[in-house]
């Protein structure tokens, strides 16, 4: 069923009272926000987000009563009753589409007690449905100055299998700290950031190194609120890696979710934004190198202090080799991609070779040259990672005219 735009989140005077009876009498629904997959250009996953529909027919949005149910403690009592919901949603959902990844959102109360964890538990139990198939989000605040309980039960759900979104990245005051604490697998870059990238440089360089240190911590990276193909096209090019807003799809019934998966739509999701990834990633690993060697070579090893990252030393396994060896494969048949595969190894066995050396206590001068063998390599490859860069640059060109 249709509801015409203006009967949308009408202006109701809602009284706790009123949100009482209506979690009663199970007045509630979940609409559901499709998100694309930059890399595949297809949809990956969904955000369930919480709509009130009295008998009136009016669609209440939750920026007017979820805060209510914070505030009067009926916030727990209306996830509970909602997750059964939003798994058998799921069951239906993944008859057409199996691998979608459901997300949903919960605050620091619904851990309060040990109901949610239970709720969820016996719930994915008598459906039969995957944990690793739901991501739960959290902002910021739910996260800190929560109690040790709390911390306790929200550790507990990921121990299931859950998965957790940071919702709203960019928008607190301690994000990054909050980040550096939790085990989360997805970054969800705040619609307001994303929005003000149109107008503010300095939102769009905030977007893009969020995006770089996203990646670097290896973690997905959402964009929320996307309205525009050019904001679209931006977001991929910088290497973000799921996308969701109006632009692509709003949020809908189930129903509606349902045909709307049917009609299985493609959007652009060439990874271009990957391969300028891909030569951050050798940089990185060519400088965490060096900084071992040097500081094996010069220092003889004394701890500085830091806990600096190993370069890792297998050519399949460094975030080169894998994007190589995974998502970059598409690029296959290319002779400059082709072509990186050499010194691509070649620098994996001088790196070897420097860390054999400096173990050894090899004299400095053997040392440089093999580094300066390494700087040469470095400069090969990347300019091999360049021209692939240009090359799909020129073919997605092509493509959208
Ligand atoms: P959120 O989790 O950050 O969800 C994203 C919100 O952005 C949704 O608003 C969605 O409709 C909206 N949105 C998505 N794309 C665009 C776009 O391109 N442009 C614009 N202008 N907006 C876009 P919604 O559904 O009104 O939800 C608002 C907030 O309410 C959510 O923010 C979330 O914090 C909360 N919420 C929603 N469902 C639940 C729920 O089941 N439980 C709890 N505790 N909170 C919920
Ligand atoms: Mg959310
Ligand atoms: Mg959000």
């Amino acid at each position: 069923m249709n509801q015409s735009a203006n009967r949308h989140d009408t202006h109701v005077d809602i009284s706790a009272e009123q949100l009482a009876r209506a979690i009663e009498r199970d007045e509630f629904v979940f609409h559901y926000q499709p998100q694309i997959s930059m890399l595949s250009g297809k949809v990956c996953g969904a955000e369930a987000l919480i709509r009130w529909t009295p008998p009136s027919g009016d669609v209440i949005l939750p920026s007017r009563f979820i805060p209510l149910a914070e505030a009067t403690a009926q916030i727990r009592a209306l996830s509970v009753a909602m997750f059964p919901k939003l798994v058998s949603d799921l069951v239906i959902i993944h008859d057409v589409l199996p691998e979608l990844v459901m997300s949903f959102n919960l605050t620091a109360q619904d851990f309060e007690s040990d109901e949610m964890l239970s709720c969820v538990s016996n719930t994915l139990e008598r459906f039969q449905v995957s944990p690793h198939l739901l991501k739960v989000e959290l902002t910021e605040t739910s996260l800190i100055n929560s109690s040790e309980h709390v911390r306790h039960n929200i550790k507990s759900l990921l121990q299931q299998g859950v998965s957790l979104a940071m919702d709203d990245f960019g928008t607190g005051y301690s994000s990054i700290d909050v980040l550096s604490q939790w085990d989360f697998s997805t970054v969800k870059i705040d619609q307001g950031l994303i929005k003000r990238m149109l107008t503010s440089e300095r939102s769009t360089t905030i977007v893009e190194s969020s995006i770089n240190m996203a990646h670097q911590l290896g973690l997905e990276i959402v964009a929320e609120g996307i309205e525009s193909e050019a904001v679209y096209e931006y977001l991929l090019n910088a290497g973000c890696t799921e996308a969701q807003g109006f632009w692509l799809a709003r949020p809908m019934p189930l129903a509606e979710l349902l045909s709307f998966l049917r009609k299985d739509r493609r959007w652009p999701g060439m990874p271009i934004g990957l391969i300028h990834m891909a030569q951050l990633d050798h940089i990185q690993w060519r400088r965490s190198l060096i900084e071992h060697v040097m500081t094996k070579a010069f220092n003889g090893g004394a701890e500085t202090g830091v806990r600096s990252v190993l370069a890792e030393m297998d050519h399949t396994r460094c975030k080169l080799g894998q994007w190589y060896h995974g998502i970059g494969q598409e690029y296959k048949g290319i002779p400059c991609f082709d072509a990186l595969d050499t010194p691509h190894q070649q620098l994996h066995a001088i790196g070897q070779q420097l860390l054999d050396a400096v173990n050894q206590a090899d004299p400095l001068s053997e040392v440089t040259q093999q580094l300066q063998a390494l700087s040469q390599k470095s400069g090969e490859l990347l300019s091999l990672l360049h021209e692939l860069e240009y090359y799909a640059r020129l073919r997605q060109t092509g493509h959208s005219h």
